[in-house]
């Protein structure tokens, strides 16, 4: 059977060939005779899961030692918390506001520590990036936070900002939910990243942390313990039971990812899909992108069409084409495509194929 294609901003399609391997191992894990979901997450069978997970996101993403891996739960919004809890100290942070996340990261953080805005497009409707050489950043701050890629706006920061060249020693931290393991990190800009799983690495219900480990150990005293990252980093996310199944499935995707050549791969076969999406878009007459090109998305691409009125007929010709989760984020409306590493070139031709016939049919 042909699937569909999946646009989903998250939770978000996974590999075919992920999924069907899963399917392979449901009752009997490798002659465990468990499925995954039954193991004792302190087991060797579990243990040896979760442990290749971690050198093969280790390796994909090239994370060096001085980083930990954390698998957490509670998603990027919880880490809006979280990250404050464990780096303010209850004193000042730096955030720059680019889209609906780092909004949301800012406000969340408020509850914990004085937040300064260091920068924000809310003056052009959230469609370019202030450039890093005009944020106001304080030497007070505790570090420096920003959304490198915005999923509803579809904003992404292609090169992550050199905090020490603008003069500050504070650690970037980077919510990447939605383009991680889509393209190289440069690890000597960060201090810490998250994101959760459910965009580009796996199920939700997972979070992958990577923190700099100079940074553990100053949690506020009322942070919750299961979420102190310096316990959770010294009890290898074993604190609290971790999401195993999502970890197995994450685990099988970096496996995946790795067939495909590895991330410097995968980036290039992103760069060219995102390539194909936006030209068609920027060379049409129906639909249109407000997006500055210096910092579009490779990963989430809302659209438009010029008239409301033609959303509805849109999105029901897309399912009946088997193209599904089209449709944009409540508060922008229009139309979104997220083409996160799983979704095959095929996919993205398709959808194009579909919206220039449907382009020809409404002219
Ligand atoms: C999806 C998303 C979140 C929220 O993730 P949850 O798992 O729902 O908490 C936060 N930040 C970004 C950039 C996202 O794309």
């Amino acid at each position: 059977m042909k699937r569909p294609f999946n646009f989903s901003a998250g939770p978000a399609c996974l590999p075919e060939d992920v999924l069907a391997e899963a399917a392979a191992d449901m009752l009997d894990w490798h002659g465990s005779g468990m499925s995954v979901m039954e193991m004792s997450h302190r087991g060797k069978e579990f243990v040896s899961i979760y442990e290749e997970a971690e050198s093969d996101f280790r390796e994909l993403l090239a994370v060096p030692a001085e980083f930990s891996i954390l698998f957490m739960q509670g998603g990027g919004i919880a880490e809006n918390a979280i990250v404050p809890l464990n780096l303010s100290r209850g004193e000042q942070a730096d955030y720059v506001v680019t889209g609906n996340w780092s909004e949301r990261s800012q406000k969340e953080a408020r509850k914990y520590c004085t937040v300064n805005i260091a920068a924000s497009n809310v003056s052009d409707g959230h469609t370019s990036l202030p450039a890093p050489a005009s944020w106001q950043l304080r030497p007070e701050a505790r570090y420096v936070h920003v959304c490198s890629n915005e999923t509803v706006h579809g904003i992404e920061m292609h090169e992550l900002p050199d905090l020490k060249a603008l003069g500050s020693s504070a650690p970037l931290v980077i919510d990447f939910s939605s383009h991680m393991a889509s393209r190289p990190v440069d690890w000597s800009r960060v201090g810490l990243a998250y994101g959760g799983a459910q965009k580009n690495v796996g199920p939700a219900g997972l979070t992958l942390v990577v923190v700099r480990k100079d940074l553990l150990g100053h949690a506020l005293q009322h942070c919750p313990t299961a979420f102190d990252y310096k316990i959770v980093s010294d009890s290898q996310s074993m604190y609290n039971t971790p999401p195993t199944y999502a970890i197995y499935i994450a685990g099988l995707t970096f496996k995946w990812l790795k067939r495909q050549g590895g991330i410097a791969a995968i980036e290039q076969h992103n760069i060219a899909k995102a390539e194909l999406l936006y030209n068609f878009i920027d060379n049409s007459d129906l639909y249109f992108n407000r997006v500055a090109k210096d910092c579009r998305s490779r990963m989430n691409l809302p659209f438009f069409l010029k008239q409301d009125k033609l959303n509805e007929p849109f999105l029901a010709g897309a399912k009946a084409n088997g193209l599904l989760q089209l449709k944009g984020y409540k508060t922008l409306g229009g139309m979104r495509a997220s083409i996160y590493n799983a979704m095959p070139f095929e996919g993205v031709q398709a959808l194009v194929t579909y919206m220039r016939e449907f382009e020809l049919k409404n002219a």
